[in-house]
C-alpha cells in the first residue's frame, strides 16, 4: 500500500530534494529562512523512488510588480494574466481526485500572487481540497503592506503560509514579520543565499534555443526539476516548459513544447503514471544548458534575450 504524505512529508535538511527550514526566530511563532535546494549533482539523476509529489506551483498571475533579471519564470516578458477562480477549482478538484490529496505543498505564486485581487477566495478552495497540505503564497513581499485584514484572517483561517522571496532591495519588511506574528500567520524568507554578500546574486539559467543540448544530460544537472506546475489542465515538470510560451512570444522564438513534456490531468490513467512522467527526463531538457549556470550580480530586467540564453 502506498504510504499516505503525512507519513512521508518532514521538513527536509540542507542538501535534500529540496528546500530546507533553518528557524531563526526567538519567538513563539516560527519565523523562518528557507533555503532552497542546494543540488548533489550526481543525486539528481533519477535518484527517488517519487511515492507522491513534494509540491507543485501553481501561477496565480503571470505579471509581477518586479521586473529581474533572467526571472525562470519569464515574468517581465508576460502580458498581465489572472487565474480564473473556476479554473482554479475544477483543476485542483481534479488533482485531489487524482492524488486522493497526497501533496506535501502547494505554492501559489506568479509573478507576484499579491497581484490577484480575488486572492483571497483561492484559499478555501485549496483549504477543501487539500486538507492535510502546506499550503504557501510565494510573494517578494512588497505589495503586503498595502494587504487588506481580510487577507491576514483568511490566511490564519485557512492556515495559509506566507514565503517570502528576499531580494537585493531597500525594502523593509520587517514589520511584516511582526504584522504576521500579530494575526498568528506562518512567515518565512526563501533564500538561496548563504551569506549576506550571496543575496546580491541570481543564477541564470540559460537556454539554448536551438535545442541542441543532450537532454538526459541537462536533466540531471537540473535545479529546476521539482517545479511541477499545475497550468490549464496540464502538469509540467518544471516552471521553464510551463512558461515558456512567453519567452516566444516576446522573442518570436519557438522552443517546443511536445505531448511528451507534461501529463493532461483530465486524461492520464493513474496518479503512479502522473509521477513517472514527473521524475523521468523531457524532450523539452534539449533546450537547457544545466551545464552553464552562472552567477550574476542582481537587477532590473532590460527584457534582453541575454537575460535567458
Ligand atoms: S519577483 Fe520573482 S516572479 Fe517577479 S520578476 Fe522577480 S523573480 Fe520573477
Ligand atoms: S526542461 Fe528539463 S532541464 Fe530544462 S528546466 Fe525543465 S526539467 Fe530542467
Amino acid at each position: 500500500m502506498r504510504s499516505t504524505h503525512k507519513e512521508l512529508i518532514h521538513e527536509p535538511e540542507q542538501g535534500e530534494f529540496t528546500y530546507s527550514l533553518i528557524h531563526l526566530s526567538k519567538t513563539n511563532l516560527p519565523i523562518v529562512l528557507i533555503f532552497t535546494y542546494s543540488y548533489d549533482v550526481n543525486a539528481c539523476a533519477l535518484p527517488y523512488n517519487v511515492l507522491m509529489l513534494e509540491k507543485i506551483d501553481i501561477h496565480l498571475v503571470d505579471h509581477c510588480n518586479l521586473n529581474c533579471k533572467g526571472c525562470t519564470h519569464f515574468s517581465p516578458l508576460a502580458e498581465k494574466f489572472f487565474l480564473d477562480i473556476d479554473e482554479f477549482e475544477r483543476d485542483l478538484t481534479r488533482f485531489a481526485e487524482l492524488s486522493k490529496g497526497e501533496v506535501g505543498s502547494i505554492f501559489m505564486l506568479g509573478g507576484e500572487p499579491l497581484l490577484h485581487p480575488e486572492i483571497v477566495d483561492f484559499f478555501p478552495i485549496a483549504r477543501k481540497l487539500f486538507p492535510n497540505t502546506r499550503l504557501v503564497i510565494i510573494s517578494n513581499g512588497i505589495l503586503l503592506s498595502q494587504m487588506e485584514e481580510r487577507f491576514w484572517k483568511a490566511c490564519k483561517r485557512y492556515n495559509i503560509q506566507l514565503w517570502i522571496s528576499k531580494y537585493d532591495l531597500s525594502v523593509d519588511l520587517s514589520p511584516m514579520a511582526k504584522k504576521a506574528a500579530e494575526y498568528g500567520v506562518f512567515y518565512g524568507y526563501t533564500s538561496t543565499a548563504r551569506t549576506k554578500q550571496d543575496e546580491k546574486f541570481w543564477t541564470k539559467c540559460p537556454l539554448d534555443v536551438e535545442g541542441g543540448q543532450y537532454w538526459l544530460n541537462s536533466y540531471k544537472h537540473c535545479t529546476l526539476k521539482n517545479c511541477a506546475t499545475l497550468k490549464h489542465g496540464k502538469l509540467y515538470p518544471c516552471c521553464t516548459i510551463a512558461h515558456i510560451e512567453h519567452f516566444n512570444k516576446f522573442f518570436g522564438k519557438d522552443l517546443k513544447v511536445s505531448d511528451f513534456d507534461y501529463v493532461d490531468i483530465y486524461k492520464v490513467e493513474s496518479w503512479d503514471t502522473l509521477l513517472n512522467v514527473m521524475q523521468a527526463p523531457h524532450p523539452f531538457c534539449k533546450y537547457c544548458k544545466t551545464t552553464n549556470y552562472q552567477a550574476d550580480v542582481w537587477g532590473a530586467s532590460h527584457k534582453d534575450i541575454s537575460e535567458w540564453t
